[in-house]
């Protein structure tokens, strides 16, 4: 069924998911889990559909579903995460911004979500306007509204973002660690912007650590089917472009290429599991060939 197609109807709670919250799920992990995004158009739809009916047969731990910037896919992100928490074995945590909406407009997005069994939240800021422009509304940072969802009661399990190579706006790196690590005692978890070089998130981690905070935090693994988009979100998030990586796999012929990404996905997250993280968190692109042997390789079901 197409997302855009999708009616919205009320599933019973109690029926919806897996019924287990996403943090018990990474308090007894490692899990593995994928991003999804909204698609757009009926093709995007059916694309996904297809990648998560392929990727049934992996045990994902849970999915995520991101929410475009200033809530432009709100209804449907609303939309894929109910239908995704109700079909299948899995729990689907819904991400959500609050710079620019207000406390009533997000209030009523939770309600909904909590009366359609679904809560698992990523509180995210979000990104102001591009232009400059005041974002308006009644939040500044992540951490006010990880404080709204846990308002709402012990029902929800709550995520928040880290960025190893700290966020793009941060002024400097004792204070945006000292912001992270406030952030995550008053939530469950963090997923991680995507990083190539393990020991950005290694220090991450002991950075945190030295704060006395020791809240689990999942890698966000990029794999690198495509170079030029990765290089674009990288410039974006701040995130180091692997140029050698790039070019090994721009300069593989077809067949080979799969196998490069695939080889080098899996390489960093063995390095990943190995320093202790708690699971990983695939950024999939809507599409399953890379998971799947990503998955088999690493036989964290
Ligand atoms: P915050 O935690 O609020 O941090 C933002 C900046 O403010 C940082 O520099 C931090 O150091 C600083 N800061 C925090 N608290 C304070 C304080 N008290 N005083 C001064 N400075 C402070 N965006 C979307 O629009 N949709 C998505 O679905 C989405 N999904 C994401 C998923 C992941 C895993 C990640 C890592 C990012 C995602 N983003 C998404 C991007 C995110 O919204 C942006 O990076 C945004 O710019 C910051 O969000 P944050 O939650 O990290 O913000």
């Amino acid at each position: 069924m197409a997302v855009a197609d999708h009616d919205g109807a009320t599933v019973d709670g109690a029926d919806a998911g897996s019924g287990a919250r996403i943090a018990d799920l990474i308090a007894s992990g490692p899990t593995l889990s994928v991003e999804f995004f909204p698609p757009k158009t009926d093709e995007g739809a059916e694309q996904l559909d297809r990648t998560v009916d392929e990727l049934d047969p992996v045990g994902l731990s849970f999915v995520s579903v991101t929410y475009g910037a200033g809530g432009s896919t709100r209804d449907r992100t609303r939309d894929l995460v109910v239908r995704l928490n109700s079909e299948r074995s899995y729990p689907a945590m819904a991400h959500l911004t609050c710079v620019g909406s207000t406390r009533s407009e997000l209030s009523a997005l939770l309600d909904d979500y909590d009366a359609n069994g679904v809560h698992d939240i990523l509180a995210l800021a979000g990104d102001p306007p591009a232009d400059g422009s005041p974002a308006g509304g009644d939040f500044t940072y992540a951490l006010e509204l990880v404080e709204l969802v846990r308002a709402r009661g012990p029902q929800f399990s709550v995520g928040v973002a880290a960025h190893p190579e700290l966020h793009p706006r941060s002024t400097d790196r004792s204070s945006d660690r000292d912001h992270l690590a406030e952030k995550l005692r008053a939530a469950d978890f963090g997923v991680t912007q995507f990083f190539f070089d393990p020991d950005d998130y290694t220090a991450m981690v002991g950075e945190l650590a030295q704060r006395g905070c020791t809240t689990p935090v999942l890698p966000g693994v990029m794999p690198l089917s495509n170079p030029a988009g990765v290089e674009r979100m990288a410039a974006m998030s701040g995130a180091t472009f692997p140029a050698a990586l790039a070019a090994r796999v721009e300069s593989a012929g077809d067949d080979e290429r799969h196998r490069v990404v695939v080889d080098a996905t899996v390489e960093l997250c063995r390095a990943l599991l190995d320093s202790g993280a708690p699971g990983i968190h695939l950024y999939c692109l809507n599409r399953s060939p890379v998971v799947l042997d990503v998955a088999e390789a690493l036989d964290l079901r």
